[in-house]
């Protein structure tokens, strides 16, 4: 992987993480200024989905932002690209789809067997 590609990968990375960050800034403004206000049963079930939503949703972004974290350190390293399991090279291609991957292919599918 040469340095100029590398540099685009650590800029995308943190903008992702910039990105990340502002929708928890702006979930936690939404939590401190909710009026909890009484409304009927069906308004009240309506609320609750929704907000097991928005947990469900933070706890993947969580899930990123340490994976971007961890990837932007490793570019720091000098080890960006190395599978975290296995010490192989991840392929390209697969970072190119998901910068801040932590394992190869191979070292994932047994991490989602497990
Ligand atoms: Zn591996």
């Amino acid at each position: 992987m040469n340095k100029k590609y590398l540099a685009k990968i650590k800029r995308f990375l943190i903008e992702k993480k910039d990105e990340l960050l502002n929708k928890a800034n702006a979930a936690q403004r939404n939590i401190n200024s909710e009026d909890i206000t009484v409304g009927d049963e069906i308004d009240t079930a309506r609320q609750n989905s929704d907000k097991e939503m928005f947990f469900e949703l933070a706890a993947a972004d969580k899930i990123t932002l340490n994976a971007v974290n961890d990837a932007l350190v490793k570019i720091e390293k000098n080890i960006y690209c190395t599978c975290e399991c296995c010490g192989e090279k991840i392929p390209v291609k697969r970072l190119k789809a998901i910068p801040w991957a932590r394992y190869c292919i191979k070292c994932q599918g047994e991490a989602e067997k497990s």
